[in-house]
Formats: C-alpha cells, structure tokens, sequence
C-alpha cells in the first residue's frame, strides 16, 4: 500500500518535472531486508534513513521519492529537505539498488549543501552514524564517516 504524499515543486527544486513524495512501508522494508517495524523499534533505526529515490513509471513524475513514515519525515524541516535534495542529487549520480558509492553518496550530499542544507545533511550523518553504531554495521559506520569528513572538508 502507497499513498500520495506531496508533490515537488519543479521551480522551487530546480527540476525539469514534478518529483512525488509516496509513503510505502512495506517497499521498503522488503527492499532493505528488513523483517518488520518490530526491527526498526528494537534498534532505534530511524526510518527516514530508509528513503530512496526511484525512477518514475508515471511520465507526469520525473521521479518517486519514497519515505517509509510522511508525518515523521516532515517532522524536522532541515532534515526533510536535506534528505529531498540528497536523493534528488541521485538524478545525476544513480546507483545501483544494493550497490555502495561512497563518492556518488557524497556528491549527493554536496547537492543539498548547495542548496542551503548543510545543517540538514550535518543531522543526517549524525543520525547514521549513531544508527551504525546500534546496529553495528562496519559497512554503515564507513559510509558515515567518509561523508562526514567529506562534509567536514568542504565547510573549511
Ligand atoms: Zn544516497
């Protein structure tokens, strides 16, 4: 089950077509493996670190950004808009579903500081960084940490 949640506003994002915002729990629990929200409870995963990006079957979208909870997602502006301008930076450098570019992830970032999000981004990694460290995912606590310095370097 998905629902429509918003619209982007081509203008105010700088894209060519609207982007939609869809809610979909269950996507992407089996996209990540991840058995249920019982999980997400357990390790105090924040769910907004599960939203992704996909291309659209719907030519009205230029693509479907898909969060796993709306209301929480758009419960810290700075962080909503951070994570929106970081998987809009995917339109211009895709990866793979599984696959781990560190460097794709960081210019992603780098498109939300652009865009005025540098704090957003700063709350995101921390927030991955901490969730890495509950879930103990070596894998996890690299991707922090490179896009942290990354973060780090350019603010200098
Ligand atoms: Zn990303």
């Amino acid at each position: 089950m998905h629902c429509l949640c918003e619209v982007l506003d081509p203008a105010k994002y700088a894209l060519e077509k609207p982007v939609a915002i869809l809610e979909d729990k269950e996507a992407l629990l089996s996209l990540f493996g991840i058995p249920s929200d019982f999980w997400l409870n357990m390790f105090q995963f924040d769910n907004r670190l599960l939203t992704v990006c996909f291309e659209s079957n719907d030519l009205d979208y230029l693509r479907i950004i898909v969060v796993y909870d709306y209301p929480y997602f758009c419960s810290d502006k700075e962080i909503k808009e951070a994570i929106i301008f970081h998987e809009l930076g995917h339109i211009l450098h895709p990866v793979l579903e599984k696959e781990i570019n560190h460097q794709a992830e960081i210019s992603c970032d780098q498109n939300a500081v652009i865009h005025g999000h540098e704090n957003g981004v700063k709350k995101v990694l921390a927030m991955l960084s901490r969730t890495a460290r509950t879930i103990n995912s070596p894998l996890l606590l690299e991707a922090a940490e490179l896009r942290t310095k990354a973060l780090n370097t350019e603010a200098c």
